[in-house]
């Protein structure tokens, strides 16, 4: 098939990457092993359009969710899809969070948060959300509620347009490098493409290891969960309000999230997973928790964050402690508040042998094949500028 990317995911990466390379003509096929579009992160994901707050200033992470926020918007507007700046406050419960918020602020000065407010001013935090208690908090107004997995089937119907083919339950189960070109085999369909992109979150390792890549990083999965608030209480929360996170840690902490369709929901936690795909405890995939486990860096990891591990496992186990974590900056929330958990998601988060988690996105190449082997939050927010990215630096025009 001369002159044609492969693609390997139809999560958002994948699909808005088949979009930018349809629109200029390219030929692709999008390769993805379940029977529909955005099933695992673009389906299981708290909806958020970030604003860049927290990325280190520089980092593709703080250049690329600035760019991405904005192609974003444009798009749903285009489109006619929901997208709505609800905001969102970062707050500071007590004064040993104030240096992190202020860190918080200086990244988001540096990352040119549109808009940002210091608040100082509790009437001020009061008014945004009158049921918020904290000292001090940063304000993101145009923090936005979409759904990723509506957009990603509109990009899909402009790559479909376009002349792009999206194969749906093709499972890549080899790949072999022939000459500058690389054949990619799933059990109904053997292709020989000219490049090919992989972006398959949490298999993302498990791809690269069929190209022969480094086995480093590995993904390792993070369960999130959230509970949904009762509707008749969602008056609780008007926007989205977040902690502040603990600095050591890449997950933002539980958080209260208006959606787009105005349910309220409260998380993620982050636990680990005991499969890949693993969105409860009662999935358990022994593969793939003896492949977490056996990998140099996972002592390294245990060690250096048991105490948060067992908080977070406890957390997810006991209702009446995840509970304890929201309360504390929505005072008036009551237990049966709660009223049920709701979808999971898992993270496809990087991580090295020495138990260090990647802080950035991350992107391999080996030969004609491109790898994004690190692609969690704010990738949803980024995906279209990511696309932008890969094909400016690692995707030559075809000559074809
Ligand atoms: C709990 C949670 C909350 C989050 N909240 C936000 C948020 O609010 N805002 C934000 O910007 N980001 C958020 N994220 C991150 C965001 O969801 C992801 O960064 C983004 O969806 C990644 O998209 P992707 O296309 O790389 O991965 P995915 O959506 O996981 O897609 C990868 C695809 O590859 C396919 N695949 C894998 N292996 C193969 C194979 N061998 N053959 C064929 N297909 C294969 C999979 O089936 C899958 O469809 C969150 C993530 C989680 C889990």
């Amino acid at each position: 098939m001369p002159g044609t990317t492969g693609i390997i995911g139809g999560g958002i990466v994948g699909i808005a990457l088949a979009r930018a390379l349809s629109a200029r003509g390219d030929s692709i096929v999008v390769l993805e092993k379940e029977g529909r579009l955005a099933q695992h992160q673009t389906g299981h994901n708290s909806g958020v359009v970030h604003a860049g707050l927290y990325y280190k200033p520089g980092s593709l992470k703080a250049t690329l969710c600035a760019a991405g926020r904005a192609s974003m918007r444009d798009f749903c507007v285009e489109k006619g899809l929901p997208y709505r700046e609800v905001g969102k406050l970062v707050v500071a419960v007590d004064e040993s969070e104030l240096g992190a918020l202020a860190e918080i602020e200086r990244r988001s000065i540096e990352n040119r948060v549109p808009d940002l407010a210091r608040i100082d001013d509790v009437s001020r935090l009061k008014e945004i959300e009158p049921h918020v208690a904290g000292v001090a908090a940063v304000h993101s107004p145009h923090t936005a509620a979409v759904d990723y997995a509506t957009i990603t089937e509109a990009m899909a119907q402009d790559v479909r347009a376009a002349g792009g083919s999206i194969r749906l339950g093709h499972e890549v189960t080899g790949i072999r490098l022939e000459g500058d070109r690389v054949r990619v085999i799933t059990p109904v369909s053997d292709d020989l493409f000219d490049r090919l992109v992989v972006c398959a979150g949490l298999q993302s390792d498990v791809v690269a290891r069929f190209v022969g890549a480094n086995p480093s990083p590995k993904i390792l999965p993070f369960r999130g969960e959230y509970w949904e608030l009762a509707a008749e209480r969602t008056d609780l929360v008007n926007g989205m309000i977040y902690p502040v996170p603990d600095p050591r840690f890449p997950f933002l902490g539980v958080h209260f999230t208006r959606g787009v369709y105005d349910n309220v929901h409260v998380g993620p936690n982050a636990v680990p997973a005991l499969a890949r795909e693993g969105y409860s405890w009662l999935s358990v995939s022994p593969k793939d928790t003896w492949e977490s486990l056996a990998w140099p860096g996972a002592w390294p990891l245990a060690k250096q964050h048991w105490r948060m591990g067992v908080d977070e496992i406890s957390g997810s186990l006991i209702k009446p402690l995840y509970f304890q974590k929201a309360r504390r900056f929505v005072p008036e929330l009551k237990l049966s508040d709660l009223t049920h958990k709701s979808a999971a998601g898992v993270r496809a988060q990087a991580w090295g042998r020495a138990g260090e988690l990647l802080d950035d996105f991350a992107v391999d190449q080996v030969g004609p094949v491109t790898l994004l082997r690190n692609a969690p939050s704010p990738a949803a927010t980024s995906s279209i500028a990511i696309a932008d990215h890969v094909i400016a630096h690692y995707l030559t025009p075809t000559a074809a």
